[in-house]
């Protein structure tokens, strides 16, 4: 490229304007909100990761991430790649066009250098700009640090670094966006476990191109399948759901009546959930149960309350009353002593059973059965003692 008409190589994160408590913007931007990477991305000639994921896709899911959350479009092409450091050195002028791949050096085209990167630098974003109009960037490249260990993952940071959220980081920078260090953010200056864009970045990419690809995700869903609200419990029953999270959870605490009750595990398959929330982590393992005898509460109305909290300081709240009925004693190991010989069955309603006249370790209840679309049968509405 044509470095005369150039004067800054913006190594972005390092200047820009400081937009109090928001995400923080470099102060330069894509004039038609768009623009396409030429790459074809390899580390020491392995286009694809210790996990066999290709840099490739990575990097084009992390382009799309950015533009289903904001009216910015990457366009990532595979086909005609451009190497970063192009007009740089020995390195062919290929235009202003955009590259991006791993390299042992930072190239600079204003000055012709290739530098190194800084002292724990994973990865540089080096945008152009024009003297003239300094907020229009016209190319941007993006280097990553050949030097260190990479793969490909979700979840928490292991001792390799993720390529796909050092790439949605750098992409950040590519769009305008500078270091946040208030808030949650893909834009924190250090990588983290912190792996998916956060409410701060996309309020910033919004705030440059407008717009909205489409609601966005919460950092935590949860639900309590089990009592629902409303739910009659007796008995030896279950209490399940699921919770998903984007960042790790911490904690998921249950409180029964106000009181700590458990701390539950949420590993348990369920490929429903993994279906319908596959961007959260691990979604298709996302269960929590247990079983417990509801017949040891006192009769009326229960509360449970489930928080959930991430290692971001996120929390998600649900909470369930239900209604617990029970006979007097809450377990009879003699199954003599349960006898229906004198009662009377009938049909209380379309989708009801009332027995008169149960005997229950000596004392005598009416009992009624309704039915129950969450568990598909016959599920005890009522238990009332008669005699
Ligand atoms: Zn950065």
């Amino acid at each position: 490229m044509n470095t005369r008409n150039i004067i800054a190589a913006l190594v972005l994160g390092l200047g820009g304007s400081f937009n109090a408590g928001a995400y923080v913007l470099d102060g330069s931007s894509w004039p038609e909100g768009k623009t396409t990477f030429h790459i074809d991305i390899n580390l020491k000639g392995a286009a694809t990761s210790p996990s066999g994921i290709s840099w490739n896709d990575a990097f084009r899911e992390s382009a799309e991430k950015w533009n289903a959350q904001s009216n910015f479009v990457f366009t990532v092409d595979t086909t005609d790649p451009s190497h970063p450091c192009a007009g740089v050195g020995s390195y062919p002028q290929d235009g202003f066009r955009n590259g991006a791949n791993f390299h042992p050096k930072v190239c600079n085209q204003v000055d012709g250098t290739e530098d190194d990167y800084g002292s724990k630098t994973l990865a540089v974003t080096v945008s152009y700009v024009y003297t003239s109009k300094p907020e229009e960037k016209v190319e941007a490249d993006i280097f990553f640090n050949d030097a260190e260990s990479w793969d490909i993952y979700g979840g928490a940071a292991r001792s390799q670094f993720d390529f796909k959220r050092v790439a949605l980081h750098e992409l950040g920078h590519v769009l305008g966006l500078g270091h946040e260090e208030s808030n949650p953010a893909i834009m924190q200056p250090t990588v983290g476990d912190t792996y998916t864009l956060q409410a701060d970045d996309i309020a910033g990419a919004q705030s440059l191109y407008g717009g909205s690809g489409g609601p966005t995700d919460p950092p935590i869903r949860m639900s309590i399948e089990e009592p629902f609200n409303g739910d009659v419990k007796a008995g030896i029953s279950n209490f399940r759901g699921w919770v998903v999270s984007m960042n790790p959870l911490v904690s998921l605490t249950l409180y029964r009546d106000g009181i700590l009750f458990d701390t539950l595990d949420h590993n348990g398959k369920r490929v429903d959930v993994g279906n319908k929330y596959p961007d959260y982590p691990g979604s298709e393992n996302s269960g929590f149960s247990f079983t417990t005898n509801f017949g040891i509460l006192s009769a009326g109305q229960h509360e449970y309350r489930l928080v959930a909290r991430d290692n971001q300081g996120n929390t998600l709240e649900k909470t369930v009353t239900f209604d617990v009925q029970r006979f007097d004693d809450a377990w009879v190991g003699d199954d003599s002593l349960i006898s229906l010989d004198n009662a009377a069955v009938s049909i209380a309603g379309s989708r009801e059973i009332r027995i008169d006249g149960m005997s229950h370790n000596g004392k005598e209840y009416r009992v009624i059965l309704n039915w129950k679309k969450a568990t598909q049968g016959f599920d005890v509405k009522e238990i009332t003692k008669t005699q």
